[in-house]
C-alpha cells in the first residue's frame, strides 16, 4: 500500500451541501454550473457536526479570489501549508538516508483509494487531532465534475481538514488587505447570522 497517489472518488457526503442535501450544483460566485467548470473547490466550516458555512467555487473565481489576496498573505499561507505537508510526508517516507523517489500514480483499486480518502479526513492536517474530537473545523477539497480529486503527494494533500486551533494559529499570516477582501466576499454572498461566525480573521479559508 502506498501512502501517496491520486484517486478520483464520488464526492463524499461530508462535501455535499447540507443546505440542499445533495452535491453542490453551482459556483457560489458566478453561478456557473460546476459540471461546466474544469475544477472547483468546496469549503465548509463545521461546528458541532453542522455546517455554519459552505461553498463551492469554480476555479476561475477561485483564481480571482487568490489575486485579491495580498502578495504577503499568499506567500505566508503557501509556505506554512507547504511546511505542514512536508512534515506529514516525512512521517510517511521510509526512514532511510538519501533521496527517495516517490511515485505519485493513479490508484486503480477503489478500496485503496477510499482508504486514502478516509485518511485525508480522519484528523487535522496540522496537529493530527481526530475529527470526532474537533468541535470546530474547516474542510477543503478539490473536485472535477462530480468527482472528488483525492491526492496525496509529499508536497500537498487534498482534501483536508484543519481544526480551529490550528486555523487560529494561522491568523497572523493573513494581512488586513486579504481579510478585507474576504469580508467583502462574505458580505456579498452570505446573509444572516452565519456571517457573524465568518468575519473573524481566523476563519479566512485556506488556499491550496
Ligand atoms: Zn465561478
Ligand atoms: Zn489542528
Amino acid at each position: 500500500m502506498s501512502h501517496f497517489g491520486v484517486f478520483f472518488s464520488a464526492i463524499p457526503k461530508l462535501f455535499w451541501s447540507e443546505y440542499s442535501d445533495q452535491p453542490f450544483q453551482k459556483c457560489l460566485s458566478c453561478e456557473v454550473p460546476l459540471v461546466e467548470c474544469d475544477l472547483h473547490v468546496i469549503q465548509k466550516r463545521i461546528v458541532a457536526n453542522e455546517a455554519v458555512m459552505e461553498m463551492a467555487v469554480c476555479n476561475r473565481c477561485r483564481d480571482k479570489q487568490a489575486e485579491e489576496m495580498s502578495e504577503e498573505t499568499r506567500k505566508n499561507v503557501t509556505e506554512h501549508m507547504m511546511a505542514c505537508f512536508q512534515k506529514r510526508a516525512a512521517e510517511l517516507l521510509p526512514q532511510t538516508e538519501g533521496t527517495h523517489v516517490i511515485e505519485v500514480t493513479e490508484i486503480e483499486d477503489p478500496e485503496e483509494g477510499n482508504a486514502m480518502l478516509e485518511r485525508c479526513l480522519e484528523s487535522c492536517l496540522m496537529c493530527g487531532t481526530a475529527r470526532e474530537k474537533c468541535h470546530r473545523y474547516s474542510l477543503a477539497g478539490l473536485c472535477r465534475d462530480s468527482e472528488m480529486v483525492v491526492q496525496v503527494t509529499p508536497v500537498g494533500q487534498t482534501p483536508f481538514l484543519i481544526c480551529e486551533t490550528c486555523e487560529q494559529g494561522m491568523a497572523h499570516l493573513v494581512s488586513k488587505k486579504t481579510r478585507d477582501a474576504w469580508d467583502r466576499f462574505v458580505e456579498e454572498h452570505f446573509d444572516g447570522p452565519p456571517g457573524v461566525e465568518l468575519d473573524s480573521p481566523s476563519h479566512y479559508p485556506m488556499a491550496f
